[in-house]
């Protein structure tokens, strides 16, 4: 009689696990394939039908909640891969309501962003720091918003027009520096980006100045050549034994995911120090610099909020993390 109960509880035990994972699997068929629009090789994170996923179905907060979580970070361009590892973390805490979900993600967002030094690095006489990022990303208002930082703090310094390719951009150089009243080192229109830097080096050194800002050409980020060119540039201003002070790579918030692609090629070649995230003024979240600095350990060192010379804030982590997720 005994072994009869017992045969009959494995028996709706087992029937119990069958319909719960045939309810999951047609919904998931229902949704169908072509709901994903990032295709199979970007799949949802945590789409599989996991046993985490089925535990934080039956102890915590709803799955749809999670899905709902998932959507955000995505949406806020955080990418797959730190979207996953984030909600990996958070379901192993079982959160049991929306807002503990949402402190939880909160917390490890803070946390994929701290313990990072994000003061700008001002060292040699004069410090030398390189504005590097493709076309439009904002490099030559963030090498005068930076130039009017460092005025605002009582430091000389000087504008280096390095980018010979785009006539307009040493124009666009000196209006800045006419405004600010910061002088600009140019050269001639096609001429060799690296020795402007390097002219403008030896007169940052005979006015006594404590940094030298060198705005560079907007380039693909898959053109060789250009990169090359780049590379040149860090090597003569590095030529009488001073290392750079910063390269800083400037990216735009709305591009994307891409950004983290650029961060690994420009610091291939470059060596970036640091990333100034521009137009955070707009709709864009910039979630993407969080895996830059988790992937490539490059910190965030400023944000542009605007055209002004005063629209370049320090970066902060906490109310970074909090952005996301609204
Ligand atoms: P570059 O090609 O990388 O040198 O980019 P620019 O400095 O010329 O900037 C391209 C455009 O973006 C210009 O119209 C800038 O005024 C604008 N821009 C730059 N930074 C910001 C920012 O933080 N917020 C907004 N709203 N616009 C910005």
């Amino acid at each position: 009689m005994l072994e009869f109960w017992i045969w009959a509880a494995v028996i709706a035990l087992g029937l119990a696990a069958a319909t719960a994972v045939w309810r999951l699997t047609a919904r998931r068929s229902r949704r169908g394939p072509g709901k994903n629009p990032r295709g199979p090789a970007e799949r949802r994170p945590g789409s599989s039908l996991g046993l985490g996923r089925l535990l934080s179905r039956f102890r915590g907060v709803d799955e749809e909640y999670m899905r709902e979580m998932e959507r955000t970070l995505l949406g806020a361009d955080l990418g797959p891969a730190m979207t996953s590892r984030i909600l990996d973390r958070v379901r192993e805490a079982a959160p049991r309501s929306p807002d503990e979900l949402r402190n939880l993600v909160g917390r490890e967002l803070a946390g994929a962003l701290s313990g990072q030094e994000r003061g700008l690095r001002l060292s040699g006489s004069p410090a030398t720091v390189v504005l590097v990022g493709v076309n439009g990303s904002g490099k030559t208002t963030t090498a005068a918003k930076l130039a009017a930082r460092l005025t605002g703090e009582g430091r000389r310094c000087l504008l280096a027009a390095a980018d010979t390719f785009r006539a307009a951009a040493g124009d666009q150089l000196r209006t800045w520096g006419g405004r600010l009243g910061v002088e600009v080192v140019t050269g001639a229109a096609g001429g060799d980006p690296a020795s402007v830097a390097y002219d403008a080096l030896a007169a940052g050194r005979a006015r006594g100045a404590e940094a030298v800002l060198v705005d560079t050409a907007g380039r693909l980020h898959e053109s060789r050549n250009l990169m090359q060119e780049l590379a040149k540039i860090v090597r003569v201003l590095e030529r009488d034994g001073q290392p750079v002070s910063e390269v800083l790579l400037v990216i735009d918030a709305a591009t994307g995911r891409n950004g983290l692609a650029q961060a690994r090629i420009f610091t291939e070649q470059a060596g970036v120090t640091g990333i100034v995230l521009t137009k955070m003024d707009g709709t864009a979240k910039g979630g993407t610099v969080v895996a830059v600095e988790h992937d490539l350990g490059i910190p965030v060192k400023f944000i542009g909020v605007g055209e002004g010379p005063q629209d370049l804030l320090p970066f902060d982590g906490p109310s970074f993390a909090e952005g996301l997720l609204q």
